[in-house]
């Protein structure tokens, strides 16, 4: 017989999953208990796309699918509860949202802020949910294959369900750095190996100090291997810095080599500056411009082609060994063939999305409930799901919650 416990359900976690799960079951007669290790609630969630909050993509769900991995097994969660349920959702709320580009949803404020006042408001005036904060989950407490509680440094808090959203290893300072992740673990859980996702790429030479941090325009970047098989291109902006090469679509291109980068693979960054021009009309027109401004120093030259910042980064690429003998040569290979070795990613502390968690195979996907412990729930970044930037990521959080909401209440 089940026992009666002082909760229906712990959360644990009061993240984009955490919060988006409490809010709803909140409307039924069940005590929930959110318990976050940080001193505040929703750390992440408050400083997502660069502090507006990207919250979802309105793509339609066949498409959207293919932007996450493991997308297939998303389809419950996301038929369940859909981008169109995210936008109603927050609508109801009170947010008032918009679309942009590439059917990114963000609030009209601007501000991610509201996305989470507006996720604790209807908590925080709900009797039936009880927030604590600094409050770590240090252990699972099953009986029987039945999850009971959990243990909170030495205090133990007894409960029918548990829902386990405690993300996964970005941005460690806002409290998601891989506890939960052990949690299930612990439990018996298998993991697929984590790593992080979403995140710039480190270069061997990198770029001239005195282009840091800087943003270049419509250009193609190419992943090859090292025999310069192009494993992903795509064009766009970058980022470019001392260590390497960032901003959307080395984002995006890291994402699909991230366990070839975690496997150390030797792979080599290609970008190319000038991708809507030939390169035999790039040749010619270095050749036609050298022989005009013939006398004239180097940066005259380059004034052609490229803003200061990157004429310094040219001149640092052509002492960092990479230039050849022939000026016009070494212009055309700047420009066309800006290549050097993919030594790793810029980390846990830069990455937006963590790529592995929760082996799925241990997940019901119809229930988000576990395979081997009764009781026990999970959503969010914590499993083995992530997608590209553009809103995915947080939907997944949503649909997995709400998912995991829903079987949770049936489950009571
Ligand atoms: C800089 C940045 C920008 C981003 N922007 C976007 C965006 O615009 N759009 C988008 O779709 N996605 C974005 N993402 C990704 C998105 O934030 C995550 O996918 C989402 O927050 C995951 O939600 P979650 O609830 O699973 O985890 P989190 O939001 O990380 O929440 C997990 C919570 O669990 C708590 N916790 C961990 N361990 C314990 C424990 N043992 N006990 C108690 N509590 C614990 C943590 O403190 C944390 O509060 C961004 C990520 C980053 C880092």
């Amino acid at each position: 017989m089940r026992q009666k416990n002082k909760y229906d359900v712990i959360i644990v976690g009061a993240g984009a999953s955490g919060l988006m799960a409490a809010a709803q079951m909140r409307q039924y007669d069940i005590k929930i208990l959110v318990l976050e290790k940080m001193q505040q609630a929703g750390l992440k969630l408050r400083i997502t796309g660069k502090g507006r909050c990207n919250l979802t993509n309105t793509m339609p769900i066949d498409i959207f699918l293919t932007h996450c991995h493991n997308g297939e097994m998303l389809i419950p969660s996301i038929k369940n509860f859909s981008n169109q349920d995210t936008i109603t959702f927050f609508e109801h709320l009170g947010v008032e949202l918009q679309e942009e580009r590439g059917h990114r949803i963000f609030p009209k404020s601007g501000k991610s802020l509201d996305v989470f006042l507006a996720l604790m408001h209807v908590l925080e005036k709900n009797k039936n949910v009880d927030i604590i904060c600094r409050k770590p989950v240090t252990k699972l407490i099953t009986y029987k294959g039945r999850v009971t509680g959990v243990e909170c440094q030495n205090e133990k808090i007894f409960a029918n369900t548990v829902l386990l959203c405690c993300g996964g290893e970005t941005y460690p300072n806002t409290g998601s750095n891989g506890d939960g992740i052990k949690l299930a673990h612990n439990a018996g859980h298998k993991i697929t190996p984590t790593m992080p996702a979403l995140v710039g790429l480190r270069t061997k030479n990198g770029h001239s100090k005195y282009a840091h941090n800087y943003l270049v325009k419509n250009v193609e970047l190419s992943i090859m291997t090292a025999n310069g098989e192009i494993l992903a291109k795509d064009c766009g902006d970058i980022i470019l810095d001392e260590y390497g090469i960032s901003g959307p679509i080395a984002l995006k291109l890291n994402r699909k080599i991230a366990e070839l980068i975690n496997n150390e693979q030797y792979l080599k960054a290609k970008i190319d500056f000038k991708p809507k021009i030939k390169e035999d009309h790039l040749k010619k027109e270095i050749d036609k411009i050298l022989k005009e401004r013939t006398g004239q120093n180097i940066e005259n030259i380059m004034r052609a082609w490229l803003p200061m910042e990157l004429i310094k980064d040219y001149k640092y690429w052509l002492t960092s060994c990479k230039g050849k003998t022939r000026l016009n040569d070494n212009i055309l290979t700047y420009l066309k063939h800006n290549t050097d070795e993919i030594i790793g990613d810029m980390g846990w502390h830069e990455a937006i999305i963590t790529h592995g968690g929760i082996d799925l195979r241990y997940v019901n996907c119809l229930t988000m409930e576990s395979k081997l412990i009764k009781g026990l729930f999970f959503a969010g970044e914590i499993l083995d799901f992530d997608g590209d930037t553009g809103g995915f990521n947080l939907q997944i959080a949503f649909s997995t919650a709400a998912l995991a909401a829903k079987n949770i209440i049936k489950s009571l």
